[in-house]
C-alpha cells in the first residue's frame, strides 16, 4: 500500500462515525440537533463527508443559556484548577492529533504536511494559556493620598467564538483557550465549509473535566447561527476570525446589544525584497508564504514587491518553483498544495485568472484549474502587475501571488501601504538602517524582517485598517476576555463634601 492509501484508510476510519451519525451540536454537555442538516463535502472530489446539524436562533438561544448558567461556577473556579483542566485538554489534543489532522485534511483540502503541525499547535495554545490562568486576575495597587486603589480583572462572561474554514481547529483553540483560561464560558460557531473537528475539541474538553455548558458548539450558516450568536443578549463579546466584510456585518448585528468585538480579518500582505537581500532565503520564504496551506492563510504574502533591478531574475526563479510544486491529494505526504476548500471558493480564485488577463498582467506560472471534479488550481504567479490592479488590491485567498516591481524604498513603502488591509508584512534586506526605516513606515500589525511568519505566542497577533481590531497572544487575549475592575478603599477619614447638611 502507498502512504496515501494507508492515510486514506486511517482517515476513513476516523470519519466513519460522523458519516453514520452526522455531527450534532453540543449544548450543555448533551448532543442536540438532528432535524435539519446541511452537508460538508470533500474538496478532493465533491463526495459527501458528513451531515452536519443546522442550527439557528433556537439552538443559539439554548447554547447561550447554557453558557450563562455555567459561567458563575467556571468563573469562580481557582485559576490553578482551570490550569490543570486546560493542560489536560492539551494532552487530549496531542493524543488525538492524528485524527484531528486527518479529518481536517479531508474537510479543508489542506495538505497533511501542514495540518499535522496545526493540530499540535492547538495543544500548544492550550498549554500557553493554561500556564497564565493563575495570574489572569492580577492587577495593580495605585495608592492615592486618601485611598488604597486596587485593580483586578474579571472574566467578561459568556462569549461567542466564530471561526473560518482555512485552519479551523488551530484557529478555534487560539480563541477558546484564552477564553476558558480567563474564566469565560463559550459558544463556538465554526465555519460551515469545515465543521467536523470542532466537535472533537468539545469531546476532548469534556473528557478533560470542562463542566457541561462551559464550551458549547452550534453548527450552521453564518447568516443563521452566526448572526443569532452576535445578536444574543447573554453573549457579552464576539471573537471573530474571517472576512473583513463579515466583520462589518457582525459589528452592525452586535450594535443593539453593545457587543465587545475582536476581529481578525483579511489581508493582502506585502513581501518586500530589496536587491541586497539574501536571495536564496527570500525566495524560499516568498514561496512558502504564498503556496503553503494552499495560500488560504490570512498572513500569506500575496503581494511580492521586488526591487526592479532583480525583478526579472527573482520572479523567473519563483515561477520555476511554482511549476515544480506538487499538487495532489491532501493526505498524500508528498503533496505541497491540495484542493481549495469548496467549488464556490474555486470560482472566486479562478475568476482572478481572468481578471489578471483582462488587466494586462503576465501569468508567469499556473493561472488555471486542474481538470477533474476536485477543487484543484495550479500554484500561480502574476508578474508585470501595477499596484492599482484588482489582483494587487483584493484578497484572493488562494495559491496566487502578484509580483509588482518597485524603483525605490519610498515606492516600496507607498505600494505596501496602498491597500485597504494591514495585517502582516515581510521585509528582506541586509541593510539594518533600511529595515528600521521601512518597518517604522509600514502600516501592519505584524512585520517580519528576513523571516517568514514565525509565530511566537507571547507576541501580539492582529491587524490594522481592514485587517482587524484587537490583538491575540500574551496578555492581550486576556484584555479582550476580561474586564478591568477598580476598587478604592478609604485609608482614613478624608473630608466628604456635606450637601444639604
Ligand atoms: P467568512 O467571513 O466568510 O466566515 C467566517 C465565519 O463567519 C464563518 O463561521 C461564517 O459562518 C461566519 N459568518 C458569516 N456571516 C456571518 C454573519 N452575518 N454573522 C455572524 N457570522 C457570520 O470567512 P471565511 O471565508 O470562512 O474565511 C476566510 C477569511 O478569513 C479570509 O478573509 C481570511 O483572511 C480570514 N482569516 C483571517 C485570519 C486572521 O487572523 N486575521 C485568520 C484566518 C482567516
Amino acid at each position: 500500500m502507498s502512504a496515501l492509501e494507508i492515510n486514506l484508510a486511517k482517515a476513513e476510519a476516523h470519519l466513519a462515525r460522523f458519516r453514520d451519525d452526522g455531527v450534532r451540536h453540543r449544548i450543555g454537555g448533551a448532543d442536540v440537533g438532528g432535524t435539519e442538516w446541511f452537508e460538508t463535502t470533500s474538496p478532493h472530489d465533491g463526495a459527501l463527508l458528513a451531515r452536519i446539524a443546522r442550527g439557528g436562533v433556537a439552538e443559539i438561544d439554548a447554547a447561550a443559556g447554557s453558557a450563562h448558567a455555567a459561567f458563575p461556577a467556571w468563573r469562580d473556579m481557582a485559576g490553578a484548577e482551570r490550569k490543570r483542566v486546560l493542560h489536560r485538554i492539551a494532552d487530549g489534543i496531542e493524543r488525538r492529533a492524528e485524527e484531528i489532522a486527518f479529518l481536517e485534511c479531508l474537510d479543508t483540502g489542506q495538505a497533511l504536511r501542514f495540518m499535522s503541525k496545526a493540530a499540535l499547535r492547538g495543544a500548544e495554545n492550550f498549554r500557553f494559556f493554561a500556564d497564565r490562568a493563575e495570574r489572569a486576575r492580577d492587577g495593580l495597587n495605585l495608592p492615592s493620598p486618601t485611598l488604597m486603589n486596587v485593580t483586578t480583572r474579571v472574566p467578561i462572561g459568556p462569549v461567542g467564538v466564530i471561526t473560518p474554514w482555512n485552519t479551523p481547529f488551530m484557529l478555534s483553540t487560539w480563541k477558546i483557550a484564552p477564553a476558558l483560561a480567563a474564566g469565560c464560558t463559550v459558544v463556538h460557531k465554526p465555519a460551515e465549509f469545515s465543521p467536523i473537528t470542532a466537535r472533537i475539541l468539545c469531546e476532548i474538553a469534556e473528557e478533560a473535566g470542562v463542566p457541561p455548558g462551559v464550551l458549547n458548539l452550534v453548527n450552521g450558516f453564518g447568516e443563521e447561527a452566526g448572526k443569532a450568536l452576535t445578536e444574543h443578549p447573554l453573549i457579552r463579546a464576539i471573537a471573530f476570525v474571517g472576512e473583513s466584510r463579515t466583520g462589518s456585518m457582525i459589528m452592525r448585528q452586535g450594535a443593539e446589544t453593545l457587543k465587545r468585538v475582536h476581529f481578525e480579518l483579511g489581508g493582502k500582505n506585502p513581501c518586500i525584497v530589496f536587491a541586497d537581500a539574501d536571495m536564496e532565503r527570500a525566495l524560499d520564504a516568498a514561496a512558502f508564504m504564498i503556496w503553503s496551506l494552499n495560500g488560504e492563510r490570512c498572513t500569506s504574502s500575496s503581494r511580492l514587491l521586488v526591487e526592479a533591478s532583480i525583478h526579472d531574475e527573482f520572479t523567473a526563479r519563483l515561477a520555476d518553483r511554482a511549476n515544480r510544486i506538487r499538487v495532489g491529494h491532501p493526505l498524500d505526504p508528498e503533496t505541497e498544495v491540495g484542493p481549495l476548500i469548496h467549488p464556490v471558493h474555486v470560482e472566486k480564485v479562478a475568476s482572478y485568472f481572468e481578471t489578471a488577463r483582462a488587466e494586462g498582467a503576465i501569468i508567469a506560472a499556473g493561472g488555471e484549474r486542474l481538470p477533474g471534479p476536485g477543487c484543484y488550481v495550479r500554484p500561480t504567479l502574476f508578474t508585470g502587475a501595477r499596484p492599482e490592479m484588482a489582483i494587487a488590491q483584493e484578497e484572493i485567498f488562494g495559491p496566487v501571488l502578484t509580483a509588482i516591481p518597485f524603483e525605490s524604498e519610498a515606492d516600496a513603502v507607498e505600494i505596501a501601504n496602498g491597500v485597504p488591509y494591514g495585517l502582516t508584512a515581510y521585509v528582506w534586506t541586509e541593510n539594518l538602517s533600511r529595515a528600521l526605516r521601512v518597518t517604522s513606515k509600514i502600516e501592519a500589525g505584524m512585520i517580519w524582517v528576513n523571516a517568514e511568519n514565525v509565530r511566537h505566542l507571547p507576541t501580539p497577533f492582529g491587524g490594522v485598517k481592514a485587517s482587524g481590531i484587537g490583538r491575540d497572544g500574551g496578555d492581550w487575549s486576556f484584555e479582550f476576555y476580561m474586564e478591568q475592575k477598580h476598587v478604592g478603599f478609604a485609608t482614613g477619614r478624608h473630608p466628604i463634601q456635606r450637601l444639604g447638611a
